[in-house]
């Protein structure tokens, strides 16, 4: 193999559980060269990742995906790996002219694959595991991921961006209340308020995190934690937000990719899980701690509840202040 393609997935918290993968096929092919296609923000976010080359920014519109599809084309991959599941991701590994072209066997695109592998069912084993086995049929094999690394520059606007915002140089803690996914992922907020008053009294500054969608959900939760607590969502790109995480000493999120950002970059992390699977998603990290209360309904992977969120208000706050107890120790 000398020109190796991973088309990596769109969600941020899978493409950061895809590292092992991409650390397993660096140790098997040190000579090859390896290309990831990503969207844009995690394209920049891996971008001191040594176990690429290069990193293409996927692109938005038709014309422009084909152009890249003829870039790669020009490259001659040897191999392509195809991490998610929709076809049109196997299609434009088939575009790209790769002679082995390796993906799960879902959504009819077997016929665009070489290798298409049968999934189990969902949950069997570790997403991250199901990735790496896309690498396993060219010979890779699991190795040690180190922390997401942080870049100098990175870290320098993440303290300036404290800075402007009024917030110590102390100790900090980060919550991360929003989900992306939908209502069925997301801790009550008042619960997040309720914690972070608890962890505010313990020392420090909280800081309230998310995208931009998830603006007003965090400045609501930060504004009634309290003066200690300052919302910063929407306000970073990735490897800014990832920075963050890092000067955090905790974090406490729902299932999502900040949850996965903070364990990557080795935050201690506390993981608050409602109607997906934690034995199938849960973030990877050397200290991760899962708060999961699963009734007889769970998982569902349903982005709304129509039963009542059961699965979310079983979860109390004395137990995720144990589970953040535990993670720091
Ligand atoms: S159906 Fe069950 S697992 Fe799904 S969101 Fe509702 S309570 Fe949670």
């Amino acid at each position: 193999m000398d020109r190796l393609l991973v088309r990596l997935p769109n969600w941020l918290g899978d493409a950061l559980l895809a590292r092992p993968l991409l650390h397993a096929l660096r140790g098997a092919f040190p000579r090859a060269e390896i290309r990831w296609v990503s969207p844009a923000p995690i394209a920049e976010l891996l971008a001191g990742d040594p176990a690429a080359d290069a990193r293409e920014a996927w692109p938005q519109g038709r014309a422009a995906r084909r152009a890249l599809g003829a870039q790669l084309r020009a490259w001659r991959p040897d191999a392509a790996l195809v991490l998610p599941s929709s076809f049109s991701s196997a299609w434009f590994a088939w575009r790209t002219g790769a002679r082995v072209r390796i993906g799960y066997a879902q959504g009819g695109r077997s016929l665009l694959l070489t290798r298409a592998l049968r999934r189990g069912p969902c949950g069997e084993r570790h997403l991250s595991d199901e990735y790496l086995e896309l690498g396993q049929v060219m010979g890779a094999s699991a190795c040690a991921v180190p922390p997401l690394a942080v870049a100098d520059q990175a870290r320098a606007a993440a303290h300036e961006l404290l800075r402007a915002r009024g917030a110590g140089e102390g100790r900090a803690v980060m919550l991360g209340p929003g989900a992306i996914y939908g209502p069925a992922k997301r801790w009550a907020a008042e619960r997040f308020v309720e914690l972070g008053r608890w962890l505010a009294g313990e020392g420090g500054q909280v800081l309230v995190c998310g995208g931009p969608g998830e603006r007003e959900l965090c400045d609501q939760v930060a504004r009634q934690v309290g003066a200690c607590a300052v919302a910063l969502a929407g306000e970073t790109s990735l490897p800014v937000q990832a920075a963050l995480c890092a000067i955090a000493s905790l974090a406490v999120c729902n299932d999502s990719g900040l949850a996965h950002l903070a364990a990557a970059v080795g935050t201690p992390t506390v993981a608050i899980f409602g109607s997906t699977s934690s034995a199938w998603s849960a973030p990877l990290g050397a200290r991760v701690r899962v708060v999961q209360r699963a009734p007889v309904c769970s998982p569902c992977f349903q982005r709304r509840c129509r039963i009542g969120y059961r699965c979310l208000t079983a979860v109390t706050v004395a137990e995720v202040a144990r589970a953040c107890r535990e993670v720091s120790a």
